[in-house]
This record gives C-alpha cells, structure tokens and sequence, in this order.
C-alpha cells in the first residue's frame, strides 16, 4: 500500500523537486517569480525547462502541452513531443522558450470578435504560479492565452489581474492598520458536485450523450424524498471511484478532501482543502477532468451538467471564498473581540458594498443554459442576489448605527444531554444554505455556481468588485485626520448605504421575492437578462479601472457567451425534435397500434375493452399534442437565425425555444409513463438514478 503523504504531489513539478533539481541560483530566482511575479531570464528559463523535462520524461512524459483555459468553459492542450532529430535518431529536448511562450493556433477558440479568424495568432505564456504536472504521457504546463496584440483570450489572464487589483487595494487599507505583508491573496475552496451513472445505460441515452443532460424523462417512483441518500453510507462500487479519483488527485498535488453522497440518488459530493485561487481555478479543471476520465474505468459515466434530470436535484459548486495576507492572516477572520475588530470589519463592510453594488456582475458570472434550470427552483440560491451575514454581525451592523454601544457574543453551549460526548460551542454564526452569498465564518459561501462551470469568472467579479470597494475606502481613509473615528464612521454610513443586500431570512421563500423588490433589488431570472447587463457603463468603468478588461473585451465576453447560450439551446432544440420524430412518436405510434388490435379481437370475443380504448384514446392525444409541439419547436429553432443580433436572438431563444421545448417534453414524458417499458426508446430515470 503506497503512502498517500507519499503519493501526493508525485506528479507535480512542486517547491520540493525545484528545490532538489535546480541549481541554487536557479531555485532562488523561480521563486522569486513565483513570489513576486518578476519576469524570469531566459538563461534561467532554459535550465528550469530542461530539468522540467529529465523529471517529466522520468515520470513517463513524451509530450509537452501548455495548457489553457479558452473561453470555451473548460481546458484546452495540444501536445508536442520532445523529440528533436539527431544522428539519424531522436533527443529529447525542451528549451526555456518553448516553456515560457506557445503559439496555437489560436482561430478556433471563441474571441468575440477580439480576432478574425485570418489573424490565427494566439500566444500562451507559462503561469510558473501554477505548478506543472505530468497526466498520462504529457507533461503539462498551466499557461495564460492572449492575442497577437495582447487582448485577453482566455479565463486565467484576467483572474490573474483581479487578483493583483485585490491585493494592491487590500495592502493600501492593512497599511493604514500599521500591517505591511506582501502581499493579499484569495483562497477558495470549491465543493464540487456530481452523478455517477452506469455507462451502458448511458450510451443508450442520446440526449445525455449529445446535450449532457435528459431532454426527457418522467419522474422515477422514488426520487430524493425520503432523504436517505444524503450523507448516506457509500455503495462499494461508487467508493471504489472514489478512492480511485482522491489517489489520482493527490498524485497531481489536489488536496480532495471530503468525499459524500449528496441530496439526489446516484448524486455525490467532491471537497478540496482551499488554495489560492488560480490554483484552486486550475485544480478545478483539472479535476473536473479527472472525474470524468476515471468514470469509465469504474464503468459510470459522471455528469457535471447543472441539472441532468428534471424533478430531481441539480449539482451546484459551492464557492469559497477568504482573503488572506502573506503572513497568513484571513483577514475574515472576525475572532473573539468583534467590537474591537475594526479591520475585520472594514473589510467585512466592503464586502458587503461589493456584492450590493455588483449583484449583476456576481450574477451573470454563474448565468449559464444548465444553470437557469436550478436558480430559483428551491434546490439552489434564487437569481435574487444578496448577503446572509448571521445574527451577531447583523446585530453589531444595527447596535452601532443605532448609536448603541455593542457588547461581543459569547458562543452558547451545546449539550448533547449525554454526560460522555464533550460539550461543543454553539458557532456564533449559524449556516443558510438558502443564501446565495453567506458569511460562514471566516469566509463567504458564493452558492450559485453551476457544476460545469470554471471558477476563473465569478471570482474575478467578486475579487474586482471588491477591490474596487477596499480602493474607494483607502482613498476616504487616507486622507482622514483621525484613522480610528473615521473607519467607524465610515464602516457605519457604509453598512446603512448597503444594508438592503443583507438578507439572513429564508431566500426560497415567496415573500423573499416580493420584500427584494421593494428594497431594489435585481432579479435576473435567465442567462439571456443577466449578460445583458454585461457591458453596462459601471461594469465597463469598473474593469477599466482596475484594468482587468478593456471596454471590447467586456462586449467580447459578452457576446462569447450569448452566443455560446443560443448554441446550447439550439442543440438541445434540434436532439429534442429528432428524438420526438425518430424515436418517441414511433414508440407512441407501436403502442397505440397494439392497443388498437388488442381491442379489435377482444370486442370480437365480446369482452369489455373499455379500459384499453380510454388508454389508447389518451395515447393517441398525447401523440397528436406531441407530433404538433414537436412542429412548433422546430419552426422555432429555425427562426433563431432571423434575429438580428446575439441579444435578440438570446432571448428568443428563452422566451419561446426553450419554452416551446418544455411543452413538448410534458407531452412525451406522459407517454412514457403509458408505453411498455420494452417499447420505450430510452432507459427512463429510475433505471438511471436507483440502481447504481
Ligand atoms: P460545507 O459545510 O458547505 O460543506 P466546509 O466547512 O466543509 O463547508 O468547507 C467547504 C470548503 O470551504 C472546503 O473546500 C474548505 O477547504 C473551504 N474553506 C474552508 N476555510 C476556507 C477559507 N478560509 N477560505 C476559503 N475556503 C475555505
Ligand atoms: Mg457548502
């Protein structure tokens, strides 16, 4: 049995094999970069690549790739080999420049635009903050991918400038505190949630196979209800998996933490150790892919679209999020003496003004086609935005700009009323698992996150968002000529300025709806609305300013993502109108045929044959009802292209496809509940979901 301390991190190019393989000049100067962000020489380049490569080749590589995060939502590599040609055979080489620089070809990844498709040039510049891996045969080296004029085209370049705003603006405020670390980092802990289904029922599923999800499917008889699936014991062979994917995992250096089964059958949950963000983001992805590949050797398939089944629950990414110095202080961390915490609650306060501020940019960054099927729908935060912060927090808030004094919480005991189990402490704050944005901690919760979806985008809104709070602050308190009395004055106008945002009620309830509108706040039901409020002049200001995206690259992303939200739904279009003609209505249409005989024979024999006449009578509406959706729905689909541009066409796509695509897909799911299991086409759910 291998050592998991072993184990971990086996295959990564870490601190400790820099430190064993590189020269000591060599070593001292990467870290450095690493560190610092100081461009590296090439000299250096070059000795770091070629003992980069004696270790990846030692580890089985062949193949280099740099790896990329396109605007596509997931990983791109494209593999070279070390070979070089000598006397008539082959070296294995690598120089600092193939590590430092690749030039894809770049005309195939979305740009919005930024590019046309003659310019293909796209360059990917190594990340050396992100540690390099060997997975399989291929060495693999986390780059950033820009342009040929250095526009951004890719998901980590502006992750990597939010998270220079965020410090920069954080160690203005900390010096105000007397504190001088380097540097401010976020961590975030993403829990990553997914299904685990058989492979050959699966492959018998061409709208999981094609779209990722079922375009239909009536409810199993038993579903999540009796809540026995959560937390519940593991069966062997999804534990088998799960054992195979945390060692998989540790080798590649991700700390998999926590493992369980989640609210829905055949639904389970994957926790890291928090990191710092791009690392989290890359680790993510990388993961994300792991689960997938792993699948098939255990004989599942494993789906990461937000809501694969209808009626049962979807799989989210809880994201979590902390801000942290270099020494190591989280700077969210409230500790025992909140009323003299003031700095904990500055940056508490500008949290809370970010989030209020930018509801529509948290919002859209989690505004995705499979998505819009869980926010709002009682399993997932609503598309409402805003802030649990708990009853302490929320009482000092109201205690202090009431003009009262505030005396600290002490946390109450809990007894269990058995003598032998240790008393615990009540946590001072209480966990709402209906909030979208929840203060847990020492730390804030972002709940809306889709499964599929790469972490880069919501935490370059939250780091920029509140960047742009802690710089609006350090400029007023700057300039104060009493420090102390202004952070609380300020900490008091602020909170009563953003105090709408804080919600710590029940946020699937109806009247939350009803009270967030009175209060102004947004409510973006669909992906189509959300992005619509992309390039607004404030959004557009706020990354200009912080220079994290320039006003075309807003509109790039923007329209990189309309576009790729009518592809979906015009996919899922075309599988559900194909699948309705070749498969569902010929099943219908069999059925209805047998019935029709069987009453033909039995009311010649004299027997009663009402029953099957009232089946067929339904049978044959439930045909006609689908036959004529199933010809709205295309001629839908076919007038997508008569918009006039991405944002018409988005919401055309919303308002009447996707909604012609629900009632087609009540019409079919009533049939399957009527049609023999042996003449329906699909495996239906609760051959999907019960068991596994
Ligand atoms: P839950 O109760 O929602 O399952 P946990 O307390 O188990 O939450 O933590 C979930 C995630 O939060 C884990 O990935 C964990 O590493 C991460 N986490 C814990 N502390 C922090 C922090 N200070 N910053 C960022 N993430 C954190
Ligand atoms: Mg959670």
């Amino acid at each position: 049995m291998v050592k998991v301390t072993e184990l971990f991190g086996s295959m990564v190019f870490n601190e400790q094999v820099m430190r064993e393989r590189l020269p000591k000049d060599v070593f001292t100067a990467l870290q450095c970069t690493i560190k610092t962000g100081k461009p590296i020489s090439s000299e250096i380049a070059d000795v770091v690549a070629s003992a980069m490569k004696d270790w990846a080749i030692e580890k089985g590589a062949t193949h280099y790739t740099h790896w990329f995060h396109p605007m596509t939502g997931i990983t791109a590599e494209k593999h070279d080999s070390f070979i070089t040609p000598a006397d008539g055979g082959v070296i294995m080489k690598f120089s600092g420049k193939e590590l430092i620089k690749g030039e894809p070809d770049a005309s195939s990844f979305p740009s919005g635009g930024l590019r046309s498709t003659f310019e293909a040039r796209g360059y990917t510049a190594w990340d050396p903050t992100s540690y390099a891996f060997v997975k399989g045969t291929v060495l693999y080296i986390p780059t950033a991918f820009i342009s040929y004029s250095g526009q951004v085209l890719d998901k980590k370049t502006p992750l990597l400038r939010s998270m220079d705003s965020i410090s920069k603006a954080a160690l203005r405020v900390l010096k105000l505190f007397g504190k001088t670390p380097a540097s401010v980092l976020p961590a975030v802990g993403p829990e990553q949630e997914y299904f685990l289904i058989p492979i050959e029922l699966y492959k018998k599923r061409p709208d999981l196979i094609i779209t990722g999800r079922t375009l239909f499917g009536a409810k199993p008889p038993k579903g999540q209800e009796l809540d026995d699936h959560y937390f519940g014991k593991i069966k062997s062979k999804v534990l088998a998996y799960m054992e195979d994917l945390d060692a998989e995992l540790w080798k590649l250096g991700i700390y998999a933490k926590t493992r369980h089964n989640e609210v829905a059958p055949a639904q389970h949950e994957l926790a890291p150790i928090f990191s710092t963000v791009n690392i989290a983001t890359d680790h993510n992805q990388l993961a994300m892919a792991v689960m997938k590949e792993l699948a098939a050797k255990h004989g599942f398939v494993c789906l990461l679209h937000e809501k694969p089944f209808a009626g049962v629950n979807g799989s989210g990414k809880h994201n979590n999020w902390s801000l942290s110095t270099s020494d190591g202080e989280n700077l969210l961390e409230p500790g025992k003496d909140l009323k003299n915490n003031m700095q904990f609650m500055l940056f508490l306060t500008a949290v809370v003004k970010a989030v209020d501020e930018h509801q529509d940019l948290l919002r859209l960054s989690v505004a995705t086609a499979g998505n819009d099927h869980r926010l709002g729908a009682n399993e997932a935060p609503p598309a409402i935005i805003s802030i649990f912060l708990g009853d302490e927090i929320t009482d000092f808030y109201e205690t202090v700009t009431s003009g009262k004094e505030y005396s600290n919480r002490v946390g109450a005991k809990l007894s269990t009323g058995v003598e032998s189990v240790p008393v615990i402490y009540e946590d001072t704050t209480d966990r709402n698992r209906t909030s979208p944005f929840a203060f847990t901690g020492n730390k804030f919760e972002f709940r809306s996150l889709g499964s599929s979806l790469n972490i880069a985008c919501p935490n370059i809104m939250i780091n920029a968002a509140v960047a742009d709070a802690l710089n609006e602050y350090a400029d007023k308190l700057e300039k104060a000529k009493d420090f102390k009395k202004a952070v609380v004055e300020l900490i008091k106008t602020e909170y009563v300025a953003h105090k709408r945002i804080v919600f710590n009620g029940d946020n699937y309830a109806d009247a939350w709806k009803a009270e967030a509108s009175r209060r102004g706040l947004l409510n973006l039901k669909s992906t189509p609305e959300a992005l619509s409020y992309y390039d607004r002049k404030q959004n557009v200001e706020l990354f200009d300013r912080l220079k994290i995206y320039t006003a075309q690259e807003v509109k790039a992303r923007k329209d990189i993502l309309l576009e790729n939200y009518c592809k979906i739904i015009n996919i899922e279009a075309l599988t559900m109108c194909e699948l309705t003609v070749k498969q569902i209505l010929p099943a219908g249409v069999e059925f209805s045929t047998r019935l029709a005989d069987n009453i033909q024979k039995l009311t010649a024999l004299k027997i009663d044959a009402r029953a099957q006449r009232e089946v067929l009578d339904t049978v044959a509406a439930l045909i006609g009802d689908a036959y004529e959706a199933e010809q709205k729905l295309s001629e839908a689909q076919l007038a997508i292209k008569n918009e006039s541009d991405l944002q018409s066409a988005a919401d055309f796509c919303h308002d009447t496809v996707f909604a012609a695509m629900q009632e087609l897909r009540t019409y079919c799911d009533r049939l399957e509940t009527l049609v023999p299991k042996e003449l329906w086409p699909f495996p239906s759910y609760g051959d999907l979901l019960l068991y596994v």
